[in-house]
């Protein structure tokens, strides 16, 4: 057992803590985003064309996963659009509700233990499943980094953030499809040794993966951490787990360590078992405002508004709506944005994040809980400047974007807030000077 020094301990809270998960029927449209530089060049499908669910629309390349329609139905309109990160291009479908899977959705032609990691780890290159349990490397850059280094597959079943329930329920309602997962990618890797790390307030959630990998011919491990925030990030549980730090700039599947979220484990399971590309994942819907607070398994690029329907609507206009956790989550006024793979939740609060007037008491707390060790109140002040040197540059990207800070602020200052303005300045003008190549007019 153990832990690292630094983060925020918390409480596992919420209405929906213990709910299971349902299925969101498929929304009238759903628009998929793609953005990257060469967007237009790998596009599979234009205005007017008829796709089938899990059909491919944009083609992957070696720093982007391939893009697949979630419904079946037509293409409406390829453009740019608001997402959560900012403007980007995307493929907008409009639903005929037919639900027709297109022929290429074949789940894998052998039984496990036939397949050569090769085989295996081909099949899930194909399917575009990112990294959906946070920021990090995708399933296909994992997979080639760590074959033949890594000597156990480490599931990350953390969730340390409060209102999160994604993970607790995949892991107590769909624990036959995690344990399943976490079995092909030990078959991709060619290992033997599974270790599932595991929060000690959680301890049900083993009980049940025990079982589904009782008589397996594997060596299934349970390590229990005295979790907190942000514990779940990849290089946290690394630490606390490995005593290792791996530096921002390495990844661990170069060190020889793979390891995987919840999430990605429960999408390889779909993959293999169905042959479902990425066209769908589990969302929370949270917060005193939302009626009926639920776990929701929802098709990518369906608006968020219509999830928040789905739990019933709000009960009373909210003061603010986060997408993701209370520490990290990002405020968002357009509820028409589509749902991405790195959106774990919906938050709806009463309470609205006012701007403080208060100054900085120069308490320390702040620096003290960054799990980067960084000093955020002087990356808070960046974004009030008009250029940002590189020094600085370098010490924004360092910043995980985890929130402590802002979180044990004794005066509220929303120090992550302004850290993310003056991160949003930077990929703001990155966005315009790429489209501005791609349309050929170069400043
Ligand atoms: S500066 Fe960044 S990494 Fe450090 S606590 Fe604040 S949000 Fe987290
Ligand atoms: S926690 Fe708040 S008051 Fe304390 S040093 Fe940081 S910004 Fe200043």
């Amino acid at each position: 057992m153990g832990s690292f020094k630094r983060g925020i301990e918390t409480e596992y809270v919420g209405a929906a803590k213990n709910a299971g998960i349902e299925k969101m029927p498929a929304t009238g449209y759903v628009v998929l985003p793609f953005d990257r530089p060469n967007g237009q060049e790998s596009l599979c499908v234009a205005a007017g064309s008829r796709v089938k669910k899990g059909e491919l629309l944009v083609r992957g390349d070696l720093l982007h996963e391939p893009v697949f329609s979630s419904v079946s139905g037509s293409v409406v309109s390829v453009g740019e659009v608001m997402t959560l990160r900012g403007k980007a291009q995307a493929v907008t479908v409009e639903n005929d509700f037919k639900e027709e899977w297109h022929p290429s959705v074949q789940p894998f032609s052998k039984p496990l233990l036939r397949a050569a990691p090769e085989e295996i780890r081909e099949f899930l290159k194909n399917k575009g499943i990112e990294n959906l349990d946070g920021e990090g490397l995708s399933l296909e850059r994992k997979l080639s980094l760590a074959a033949g280094k890594a000597k156990e597959v480490i599931v990350n079943c953390l969730e340390c953030e409060p209102y999160l329930h994604g993970v607790h329920s995949l892991l107590i309602h769909e624990a036959a499809a995690v344990a399943g997962g976490a079995r092909i990618l030990a078959a991709a890797l060619g290992v033997k040794r599974i270790s599932f790390v595991m929060d000690l307030k959680r301890r049900d959630e083993a009980v049940s993966l025990r079982n589904q990998l009782k008589g397996k011919n594997l060596s299934a491990r349970f390590r229990f951490l005295s979790a907190k925030y942000p514990q779940q990030e990849e290089r946290q549980m690394i630490l606390a787990v490995k005593h290792r730090e791996i530096p921002l700039s390495v990844a661990p599947e170069r060190l020889g360590i793979a390891s995987f979220g919840v999430h990605t484990v429960y999408a390889v399971y779909q993959a293999f078992v169905t042959g479902m590309p990425q066209v769908e994942r589990v969302v929370t819907v949270e917060g005193d405002c939302v009626l009926q607070p639920s776990n929701l398994r929802v098709p990518l690029g369906a608006p968020l508004s219509e999830l928040i329907s789905r739990c019933g609507g709000f009960s009373t206009s909210p003061g603010r709506v986060l997408i993701g956790g209370p520490f990290s989550g990002k405020e968002e006024k357009n509820l028409q944005i589509p749902v991405t793979g790195e959106i774990k939740a919906i938050l709806a609060f009463a309470e609205k994040e006012t701007e403080t007037a208060a100054s900085c008491v120069r308490c320390g707390r702040c620096a003290l809980v960054c799990p980067q060790r960084l000093t955020p109140t002087s990356l808070a002040r960046l974004y009030r400047k008009n250029k940002i040197g590189g020094r600085d540059r370098r010490f924004l990207s360092d910043c995980r974007e985890c929130g402590c800070c802002s979180a044990v602020c004794p005066v509220k200052i929303p120090l992550l807030k302004r850290i993310r303005a003056g991160k949003e300045a930077f990929s703001e003008k990155k966005y315009e000077s790429e489209r501005e190549k791609r349309n050929g007019n170069p400043t």
